[in-house]
């Protein structure tokens, strides 16, 4: 067989991203199409990116089987383990979408602003492809802002549509019994920026481009 072939697991995460595929236009946004070569990463990727669409969300994204694994939380993580936050089940995106942070168009898919807010690593607990059946998930996070141990339990409560997860914190030394880590710490973890922020450099760029003589490219 020529080496060129990619390898089963490649072309299996090839089909997982057509749900993703679907619902974008390449040519609009500057969401990556999931056909860019992978990096060399060590561990498998973590990341939540903050989501101001039309309703303000965390995506929370584990990469497995050479896609990211993704749940859309409205609330976003708490620490405090009695917490549980509703964590919708949506479609798998590409490895390189764990360093988008910008605009997505409005019109597009999930028009809005978003923000890196973590990423790390993490580490599942036993078989995670064999959790993802069960609907149960335990695994261990290495962030700047998420630490320790957590879980996602799937529920019985199902739209049709979509699955409904809860994602709550294990008890552990990174546990904590009041306080919302998203209030407290919104900034960008790779810019520091807020949504705000990359909101207002992106208004600049286009007030910039307009009143410039130089065509885009
Ligand atoms: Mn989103």
């Amino acid at each position: 067989m020529p080496t060129s072939h990619p390898p089963a697991t490649a072309r299996a995460a090839q089909r997982k991203l057509s749900k993703y595929r679907a619902k974008r236009d390449f040519g609009i946004t500057a969401e990556p199409s999931g056909r860019e070569p992978k990096g060399k990463a060590k561990g498998l990727a973590y990341v939540i990116q903050a989501h101001a669409a039309r309703r303000m969300h965390y995506d929370f994204r584990l990469e497995l089987g050479g896609v990211l694994l993704s749940w859309s939380v409205p609330k976003g993580p708490s620490l405090t383990p009695t917490e549980r936050r509703l964590a919708v089940h949506v479609e798998d995106h590409p490895l390189a979408y764990a360093s988008f942070e910008g605009i997505i168009p409005q019109g597009q898919y999930g028009g809005g602003t978003v923000v890196v807010w973590d990423r790390g690593t993490w580490e599942p607990e036993g078989d995670a492809e064999d959790g993802m059946k069960r609907g149960r998930l335990t695994f261990t996070l290495h962030g700047a802002k998420l630490r320790g141990r957590w879980h996602l339990v799937r529920t019985r409560l199902d739209d049709g549509k979509h699955e409904n997860w809860l994602l709550f914190k294990g008890r552990d030394e990174f546990a904590r019994e009041s306080g919302e880590i998203v209030d407290e710490l919104p900034e960008s973890v790779v810019t520091g920026r807020t949504l705000d922020q990359v909101a207002a450099d992106a208004d600049a760029v286009w007030e910039s481009n307009r009143a410039g003589a130089a065509p885009r490219s």
